[in-house]
């Protein structure tokens, strides 16, 4: 190890366990999710990393009695979650997620009026789908993202991609490229970021007079009111509601002028903010935040609640796997999303019960699920490998998956974790 990597290790560890709230900066925050240890999961695993040790890190969530944002207690540093590791999540990954994407631009480009030879520019671009859509426009388009491989992708589709974490300099090649911004993208990001307030000033000053951040994010409220337990993992660190980012872009002279609610990964919050205090639409915001204090989003009695019916599920789930196993069933997980990766290492799912897991992306097959060290197959084996019953853990895609599978084997029996309802 050398000194320098070493210093970073010590300011990890020294920030990870700092628990002052990364929005408001208060003190005093309260442990109300605790899901155990767990590995990186979005980390799919080669063939020979399955032989190698592999960290665990707590899992706990903690909220921010000041601005109600809730945020992982322990936060794995940036570089072993995205650029040491491969990153395996594209944004491209089925055809729901493309057709979301292309309702995003479609959707955005109207109501920000955007103009051909605007610049637009995506923090967290990914495989840059949504930058390719925006190129269609005739959008001069920019990308920031930290992880190689997904740069890589980004540039067979033709998007530009500055590979690198978000900071000054990441920013000065894109402002460079195509002067400030009409429109800055931040979807699924913010919530992966650990120095909040610097990206949202960045982005801030990027932006011209006239021009709009928008940011989406699954919605805390969401989250919660439907025990979608499976959103929180290492990736994500912090979990938005309107109360806390209303309070984070205020600090930075962005006020929110439009709010929208989709129902992609389970619920997301879209939210558009701009630099003229005028356009500030307080009504919007006062509503959504009444109804956040409404659902009790911000009480600790809420995630004792919580805790406790995902414990039970937990418990139903297994007890109905056991019953299957007895009987000699062969069982297979369906979906190898991120979400099922804390889903099966917070029920303790292995090979023990589960035979192996199913996907469609050739970024997932032929690798193995972290934590549990299940293999990843194509969907086809669930036919050729006789597969009795299905554990669909992508229940955000999971009536499309559904339908598929029954098509691929029409005797599988499909259950759901927890009986979530399938989106
Ligand atoms: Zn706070």
């Amino acid at each position: 190890m050398t000194l320098s990597r070493l210093k970073q290790d010590i300011f990890w560890f020294r920030i990870s366990r700092m628990h002052d709230c990364i929005v408001c900066g208060n003190k005093t925050l309260s442990k109300v999710i605790e899901l155990g240890f767990h590995p990186i999961a979005d980390t799919f695993l080669k063939k020979e990393q399955v032989f190698k040790p592999q960290k665990l890190y707590p899992l706990n969530c903690l909220l921010c009695r000041q601005c109600g944002h809730l945020q992982n207690e322990y936060v794995v540093p940036p570089e072993e979650r995205y650029v040491e590791n491969e990153y395996s999540y594209t944004a491209s990954n089925s055809k729901i997620s493309c057709a979301h994407w292309q309702e995003y631009c479609d959707t955005v480009s109207q109501y920000i009026n955007l103009s051909p030879q605007d610049h637009v520019i995506e923090f967290g671009s990914n495989d840059g789908i949504l930058l390719e859509y925006f190129t269609k426009k005739g959008a001069k388009a920019t990308g920031i993202d930290p992880s190689p491989s997904m740069a890589k992708l980004a540039a067979k589709r033709g998007v530009y991609t500055v590979n690198s974490f978000l900071g000054k300099t990441a920013l000065s090649v894109a402002l460079k490229r195509g002067g400030k911004a009409k429109l800055i993208c931040g979807n699924n990001v913010f919530n992966h970021i650990f120095n909040l307030n610097e990206s949202v000033a960045a982005a801030s000053q990027a932006l011209r007079p006239d021009g709009y951040f928008v940011f989406e994010s699954p919605y805390l409220k969401d989250t919660i009111e439907n025990y979608l337990f499976d959103m929180i993992y290492h990736e994500h660190i912090s979990y938005f509601s309107i109360k806390s980012a209303d309070y984070l872009f205020k600090k930075h002279g962005l006020y929110i002028t439009n709010i929208e609610h989709n129902k992609y990964h389970g619920g997301c919050i879209r939210v558009y903010a701009q630099k003229d205090l005028a356009l500030y639409n307080k009504k919007l915001v006062t509503d959504y935040i009444k109804a956040e204090q409404a659902s009790k989003l911000f009480s600790l009695e809420t995630y004792k609640k919580f805790m406790a019916k995902i414990a039970k599920d937990k418990f139903a789930t297994l007890n109905q796997i056991y019953a299957l196993k007895k009987q000699g069933k062969k069982i297979a997980a369906i979906g190898a999303a991120t979400k099922g990766n804390t889903l099966m290492n917070y029920y303790k799912l292995d090979s023990n019960t589960i035979d192996f897991v199913t996907d469609s992306s050739p970024q997932k097959i032929g690798k193995y699920t972290p934590g549990s060290y299940l293999p990843i197959l194509h969907d086809r084996k669930l036919a050729s490998e006789k597969v009795d019953v299905g554990l669909i853990i992508s229940w955000n895609i999971g009536r499309f998956l559904a339908e598929k599978i029954k098509k691929i084997n029409k005797n599988i029996r499909l259950i759901v974790p927890g009986e979530k309802k399938l989106l």
